[in-house]
């Protein structure tokens, strides 16, 4: 997609700070983080929200959560734990229409959400 600004960053025409990169994903730093640790996990493929998916989707939507369940892990925060969010369309403030979990960490988050 070429108006897509991570489909830019994957294809390295916009820099941003990676965290992973493999055949399917990158991770990247959050450029306006909210937390201590804020990554985002990211599928190559363009898939514009949660609400897009389909069930040929189930084995990149497993490696996403995996992926940030490792880079937490690696990071030292599965003691005192993390957030795991998928934002999907704009009830839930989705500002970029490609699919991201964000992975934060690094501070108490409250709940429910705002
Ligand atoms: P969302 O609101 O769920 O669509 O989240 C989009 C996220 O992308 C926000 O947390 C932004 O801070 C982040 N973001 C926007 N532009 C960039 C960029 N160039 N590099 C890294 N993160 C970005
Ligand atoms: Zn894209």
């Amino acid at each position: 997609m070429s108006d897509c600004l991570f489909c830019k960053i994957i294809a390295k025409e916009v820099p941003a700070k990676l965290e992973y990169e493999d055949d399917e994903l990158i991770a990247i730093r959050d450029i306006n983080p909210q937390a201590p640790l804020h990554v985002l996990i990211i599928p190559k493929e363009h898939i514009k929200r949660v609400a897009d998916l389909t069930e040929g989707d189930t084995d990149i939507v497993g490696k996403m959560v995996l992926l940030a369940k490792k880079i937490a892990v690696q990071q030292g925060y599965a003691k005192d734990g993390f957030r795991t969010v998928f934002n999907s369309g704009p009830n839930a403030g989705q500002a970029v229409m490609h699919i991201h979990l964000h992975l934060l960490a690094g501070r108490r988050f409250a709940w429910p959400p705002g």
